[in-house]
């Protein structure tokens, strides 16, 4: 199903495409740029706002464009240190957009580091055993427009809360891709918000500290690999072996590890980046000693940083994390082996942090409440 609003989101329109659709309409062109100043530098939330822009030019704007793609509907917060948003789109869809601090000595959490996970489809069509996000399976994959007004959405609540030397910054330090939905599956529309985030006459942030996390869709690996832009690359591993990893996700019987990890290797030469391999601990499932061992090869040989997750329990799932000893176990392999590697103790827990859920939640929620 592909959803169509009345009128073209504004957040995904480039300086270029904007100029065009203006001359078009009659209006002064360089006006694009005055428009992508007010979204992105003083970033405003409607058209009125824009008060250097002459009134009839932003009827016009009115008129063409939609500038609140995503209302939001639900904010939960685990201590301070995670934000969830839980964000309607036009249609109605649910998305989650999640705000993670990183606590910093001497530093008042609202100056903390900040990093921002983004969705990029409503669902997810992959279906790994252990996600919420593709419970409910895939309904639709998000415009550039829906993409770009996450980070926005994050930016109005942020701007208001740390008043910051250089306003026109995002407060945000990194964007994670980790969301809701198979970034890869829907590579166009990334890739088009990507370049909005990145251009300097929008967000002005960097690739370097963008990045895609992917279960594994080897051609669109390979096609990201050629951008012009050094995104980062993390690959959800989570079975070192094919035995143990298609087991849990069922892509690894369509890209199995032997075309799989080429394709991380042909990533990380062109854009000599390192990678990460995300790698969630599941108890009995992928938390055996070998797959630590293999793990640590697989590692090596990529020259990758492992980043272990211990589960975070999913509703409905029979799934659990190992204890503490068993996966402090699995880390002495790695570091053993010369790995480099480290444990995410997640924060945000307590908050259904781990993706797709809160939205999950929150539609069975509605269901039950007949809304
Ligand atoms: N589809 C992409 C990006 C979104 S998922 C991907 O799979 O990489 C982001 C990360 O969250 C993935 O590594 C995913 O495996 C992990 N994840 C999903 N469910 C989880 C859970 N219940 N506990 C911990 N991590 C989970
Ligand atoms: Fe989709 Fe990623 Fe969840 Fe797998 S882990 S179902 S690819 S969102």
């Amino acid at each position: 199903m592909k959803f169509v609003p009345e009128k073209k989101p504004i957040y995904e329109e480039t300086l270029d495409s904007l100029s065009e659709r203006i001359a078009e309409g009659g209006e002064k062109p360089f006006r694009a740029k005055q428009v992508m100043e007010w979204l992105y530098k003083k970033r405003v939330g409607s058209w009125d706002e824009m008060t250097n822009l002459p009134k009839s030019f932003r009827e016009w704007l009115d008129n063409e464009y939609e500038i609140a793609p995503a209302k939001q509907v639900l904010m939960k917060q685990a201590g301070d240190v995670t934000d969830k948003l839980l964000l309607q789109l036009g249609d109605g869809s649910l998305i989650e957009t999640v705000i993670i601090r990183v606590p910093q000595e001497g530093v008042g959490l609202e100056h903390s580091r900040k990093t921002v996970c983004i969705s990029t489809q409503v669902g997810c069509a992959f279906g790994c055993k252990f996600c919420a996000s593709g419970l409910d399976g895939w309904k639709r994959n998000l415009s550039a427009g829906e993409i770009v007004a996450q980070l926005l959405q994050v930016c109005f609540l942020e701007d208001a809360r740390t008043p910051r030397a250089r306003p026109e910054i995002p407060s945000f330090d990194n964007i994670v891709v980790m969301g809701m939905g198979e970034p890869l599956a829907n590579y166009d529309n990334l890739l088009a918000a990507l370049k909005i985030v990145n251009a300097d006459w929008g967000l002005n942030f960097g690739a370097r500290r963008i990045t895609v996390s992917t279960s594994g869709v080897v051609p669109q690996i390979k096609r990201l690999a050629e951008e012009p832009f050094q995104f980062r690359l993390a690959i959800s591993l989570h079975g070192a072996t094919n035995e143990v990893r298609e087991q849990i996700m069922p892509i690894n019987k369509r890209w199995p590890l032997e075309e799989l990890l080429p394709a991380a290797k042909q990533f990380s030469r062109k854009q000599g980046r390192m990678l990460t391999l995300e790698y969630i601990l599941i108890e009995d499932i992928n938390d055996q000693l070998e797959q630590a061992e293999r793990l640590a090869e697989i590692a090596l040989d990529l020259r990758a940083h492992v980043n272990l997750i211990p589960y975070n329990t999913v509703e409905g799932l029979p799934w659990k994390r190992p204890n503490i000893l068993r996966q402090d176990r699995f880390v002495s392999v790695l570091k053993d082996r010369g790995a480099s590697v480290t444990i995410r103790r997640e924060k945000g827990h307590e908050i259904n942090a781990a993706c797709g859920q809160l939205r999950l939640q929150t539609e069975k929620e509605l269901r039950a409440t007949g809304a």
